[in-house]
């Protein structure tokens, strides 16, 4: 198992602002596997929880290493699975691992998707309270795809949307999909959250994102999940070629 970042970038700002952990099996005979195949088995394995502390471990030690060599605020964003997020020890084990890399409960996102958060109503909102009560950042992932009601977006104390690349991918082709897109930003910003546009792989997109006031955004167009020695390498090209996204 390793760990790739992806970076988010702040398109005003032209600069990474955080960086997504993301997992990779490279299976010595069939090759890369997707998490999206081998994390549903490794939860009803039950070998999620090594894997998940394992991934929590590696990827706050990075962002440590980061903060260390400078990049103070810069964020990592961890995706938790149902099982994990719904481990009642849960808070306990992230405050242990943040003291034990010494990283600051600020620096890091954690993320769940809309259906995790809909499994048990009542824990999730104790469990992000608990979260956000440690000065965690918490982000509601694949925005808009799963079954979750508007109202409960009043009552979980979550940061962040992130609009789910089903919805950004054929901007500008399809109108509904920017209006949708148009209207989920509109809504975050009411409710005063901030919104991350995923999966963003073009320069309209780009574009049409600013256009419609959402200014971070995580996609190929400006790198696809690299490897850790990358980030600041690729955090310092941004910063001395501002612009990017009109340069290309
Ligand atoms: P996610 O959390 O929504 O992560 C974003 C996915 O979109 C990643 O796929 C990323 O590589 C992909 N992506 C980002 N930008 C683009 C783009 O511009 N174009 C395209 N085509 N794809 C883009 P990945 O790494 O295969 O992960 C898939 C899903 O697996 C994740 O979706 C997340 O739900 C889950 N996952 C990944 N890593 C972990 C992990 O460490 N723990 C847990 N629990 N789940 C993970
Ligand atoms: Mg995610
Ligand atoms: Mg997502």
């Amino acid at each position: 198992l390793s760990l790739v970042y992806q970076p988010l970038v702040d398109i005003k700002l032209n600069k990474i602002t955080g960086a997504e952990a993301l997992i990779r099996w490279n299976h010595p005979e069939l090759g890369i596997i997707s998490p999206l195949e081998f994390i549903p088995i490794a939860e009803e394995t039950g070998m999620i929880n090594p894997i998940g502390q394992w991934i929590l471990h590696t990827a706050i030690g990075q962002c440590k290493q980061w903060v260390d060599a400078g990049h103070t605020d810069l964020l990592i964003a961890i995706n938790l699975s149902a099982v994990q997020f719904n481990n009642p020890l849960l808070v306990t084990m992230i405050n242990t691992i943040l003291h034990e890399h010494q990283l600051p409960a600020d620096n890091l996102e954690l993320e769940i998707t809309e259906s995790v958060a809909m499994i048990n109503i009542d824990l999730t909102i104790k469990q992000l309270k608990s979260l956000a009560d440690a000065g965690i950042r918490l982000s509601l992932d694949d925005f808009g795809t799963g079954y979750s009601s508007l109202s409960y977006l009043k009552r979980f104390p979550v940061d962040i949307l992130k609009i789910d690349r089903s919805f950004v991918k054929d901007i500008p082709a399809d109108s509904n999909d920017m209006e949708i897109t148009a209207a989920i930003i509109a809504m975050a910003q009411k409710l005063k959250l901030d919104v991350v546009a995923e999966g963003v792989e073009t320069i309209e997109q780009v574009e049409f994102l600013q256009n419609n006031n959402c200014y971070i955004v995580q996609g190929f167009y400006y790198s696809k999940p690299i490897a850790e020695s990358e980030l600041p390498k690729l955090y310092k090209k941004l910063n001395d070629a501002p612009n990017i996204a009109s340069s290309k």
